[in-house]
């Protein structure tokens, strides 16, 4: 059986007091039980957010790190940090990632061999741009970046990986995908793992949907019988927002 699971990445926002002040906030709400929730805040808010979530079934995650354990990297942060701080999860392949910071299928493939054996688990992004879409390219491209980053992986791997569809024209846009277009990428995706996995593994793997998940939509998205939650940006930073996605299953 696999988890329904809704993230909130907060980005580069949220200095100490927010940060404060938003956690307080989901914590007073009714948490469902059967839908795992996470919050991914900046590496300085990380500490925090695990210290007041103690005791809570809300999981810290990270927005990023670097494949190697240590060294020259000059503000980068390794698995076995967060692991040291017991942040346990790591987001890899954020589509502002890969366009702003220029992270590649190759960097991306040894940042999620570096996070699955620290085992942590890894939320992987992937989704096409805009004029991929509209030239029908979107499940080649995706298809791509499946299989240049998790496709080497070994079948024993995949327990510790959580999908995120996010179409790039649709993050931070305000445009969604309709809910047809996401259970048709996720059922695709899902039918990929089947045909280079097995069967069990592709019912396994929790995929989910983001951009632009607002309350007024997540109960009809996450419909969808391949859906099994959100990565949400903006609206993860207001709580009430945030609350009513998460309740919508
Ligand atoms: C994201 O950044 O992962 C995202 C989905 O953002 P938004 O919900 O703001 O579109």
């Amino acid at each position: 059986m696999r988890d329904n699971i809704v993230a909130g990445n907060w980005k580069m926002n949220n200095d100490y007091s927010q940060t404060k002040k938003l956690i307080n906030d989901l914590k007073s709400s009714k948490i469902p039980e059967d839908v795992r929730i996470m919050v991914a805040p900046s590496f300085t808010q990380l500490s925090q957010c695990k210290n007041l979530l103690n005791s809570t079934n809300i999981s810290v995650v990270a927005q990023n790190m670097n494949a190697n354990n240590s060294g020259a990297f000059t503000g980068e942060i390794s698995a076995s940090m967060l692991k040291g701080i017991e942040v346990n999860i790591v987001i890899i392949g954020h589509s502002e990632r890969r366009s702003i910071f220029n992270e590649t299928d190759e960097i991306l493939k040894e940042k999620v061999k570096s996070a699955l054996s620290a085992d942590m688990e890894v939320i992987f992004c992937f989704g096409e741009e805009l004029k991929e879409r509209k030239n029908n390219d979107y499940f080649k491209i995706v298809n791509n970046q499946l299989r240049n980053v998790l496709f080497d992986l070994p079948e024993s791997c995949w327990k510790n990986i959580i999908l995120a569809y996010e179409p790039v024209w649709a993050i931070g846009t305000g445009e969604t995908a309709t809910a047809n277009q996401a259970q048709e990428m996720h059922l695709y995706v899902r039918n990929l793992i089947r045909d280079n996995y097995s069967e069990a593994t592709s019912e396994n793997i929790s995929i989910l949907y983001g951009g632009s998940v607002k309350p007024s939509n997540a109960k009809e998205i996450f419909l969808g019988k391949d859906v099994d939650g959100g990565l949400i940006g903006g609206a993860s930073l207001n709580a009430n927002d945030f609350i009513e996605i998460f309740s919508a299953f």
